[in-house]
């Protein structure tokens, strides 16, 4: 039997590991670090956002990246670095920023999204997860201003084949009620149905129990990744601080680190960390929370209830790799979310964290082969790695398995 062996143990690579052993291989997964799911799985949105995918390079965000520039509270933020690698990502991204490359990513990634959602239910029943605060409220995304909420809504009415609901402002409160307590004035909203949340990092721990429990799982291995041996073309080891681990076959699936792990194979990889933050808030029988998940689309912050505690997650900064909690950040996110649902929560007693979300410039992942025979890649999840990882872990073990992918990769490969 071949032995695959996944480095990275957050979503990505705990999905992935999952499914190469549905698909048959012996597994082994590598971390550095000594808990599993520490990175950017730890504490994000939870939203399994399958349908509402919005890549972040878009036509007009050049213009409203420089306005966000000097706005305090704005959602964006850029610390310029001496970094080829940061520029040469703003170049890439700011190149991505086309209504034409948009559509080809947003299809993509809805593609993805749908074989995702389908690979989860599988997951759920198959791995019998529970546990993991899985709730399918459907997701409000509001708009607070007219003209970018009309432009929307006209798109969305002229497309038969949508299931997302153009909802007026009070349309939208008989959806999420706790927006009445909101001193916020919206322009309006669109509902999507069978959107779901989740805890991403209680779903990761869980995961590893069954992955454990596995008869053809040789174990988890805490050790750094730090490049492979290649013997005539082919990589046969993972080199590491704690050795060489042999293998047939290696997956990528380090997050962020993973370009710096690719690097080692002669594999350049386009990920750059874009920064997020979240809170999460304990709901006592005084709040008021939310109950869809709601996406705030022009302050770009996300709320959804996980488990008896909102989850609130914001922000896309470009400041390198640097998870330390900026408090002037933190506090204009306090400011926007208490300023939107003030009573939802018990705010003062938020646990915060930050998180670094492996980018490529279009917002598409990496899946699938690459030059080197032996090594695979499930890397550059950016904003949609919870969401994808199902779809993406299944369409990696497929390929290792010598299937053909479940969906197009075009655009999604290397
Ligand atoms: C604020 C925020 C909100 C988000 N909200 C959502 C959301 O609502 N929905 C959604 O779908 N996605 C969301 N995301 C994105 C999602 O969290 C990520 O895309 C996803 O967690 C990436 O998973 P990963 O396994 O690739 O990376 P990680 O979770 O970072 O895991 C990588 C693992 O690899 C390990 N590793 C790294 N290098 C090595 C090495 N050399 N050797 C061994 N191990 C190594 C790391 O220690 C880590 O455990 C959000 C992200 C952020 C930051």
């Amino acid at each position: 039997m071949q032995h695959v062996m996944v480095i990275g143990g957050g979503v990505v690579g705990l999905t992935t590991a999952w499914s190469l052993l549905e698909a048959g291989f012996e597994v082994s997964l590598v971390e550095r670090e000594a808990e599993l799911a520490q990175g950017a799985s730890r504490a994000n949105g939870g939203q399994l956002s399958y349908r509402y995918v919005s890549p972040l390079a878009d036509s007009g965000v050049p213009l409203k990246a420089l306005r966000w520039l000097f706005e305090p509270d704005s959602p964006l933020h850029f610390r310029p670095q001496w970094s080829l690698h940061q520029w040469m990502w703003l170049a890439s991204f700011l190149s991505n920023c086309r209504g034409s490359v948009n559509r080809r990513t947003t299809q993509r990634l809805l593609a993805l999204g749908a074989f995702s959602q389908t690979c989860f239910s599988d997951l759920y029943a198959h791995a019998n997860l529970d546990g993991v605060s899985l709730r399918t409220p459907g997701k409000l995304v509001i708009y607070r201003t007219a003209g970018e909420f009309a432009d929307v809504a006209t798109r969305l009415r002229n497309d038969p084949k949508t299931i997302e609901r153009v909802l007026s402002y009070q349309e939208c409160l008989s959806v999420e009620p706790a927006l009445a307590r909101s001193p916020v004035q919206l322009a309006g909203g669109i509902f999507t149905v069978g959107e779901a949340v989740a805890d991403c990092y209680a779903l990761s721990l869980q995961l590893a129990e069954r992955l454990r429990a596995h008869s053809h799982f040789k174990g988890f291995v805490h050790a750094q990744g730090q490049g492979f041996v290649i013997t005539d073309g082919k990589a046969v080891a993972l080199r590491t601080d704690q050795g060489d681990l042999s293998a047939t076959a290696f997956v990528i699936a380090a997050g962020l680190q993973s370009r710096a792990l690719a690097l080692t194979a002669g594999v350049r990889l386009p990920i750059y960390p874009l920064k997020g933050y979240s809170l999460t808030a304990p709901i006592g029988p005084e709040h008021k929370p939310p109950v869809v998940s709601v996406t705030d689309i022009e302050k770009k912050v996300l709320y959804a209830q996980i488990g008896g505690e909102l989850r609130v997650a914001a922000m896309a900064d470009l400041v390198g790799e640097d998870t330390r909690i900026d408090p002037a950040r933190m506090a204009s996110l306090y400011r926007s979310v208490k300023a939107t649902f003030p009573d939802a929560a018990g705010y003062e007693a938020s646990k915060e964290w930050a998180g670094l979300r492996p980018a490529t410039p279009s917002g598409a992942p990496i899946l699938g082969a690459t030059p080197v025979a032996g090594v695979w890649l499930n890397v550059g999840h950016g904003a949609l790695g919870f969401t994808m990882s199902f779809g993406a872990a299944r369409i990696v073990a497929d390929l290792i398995a010598g299937r053909e992918s479940p969906i197009s990769m075009d655009g999604l490969s290397h």
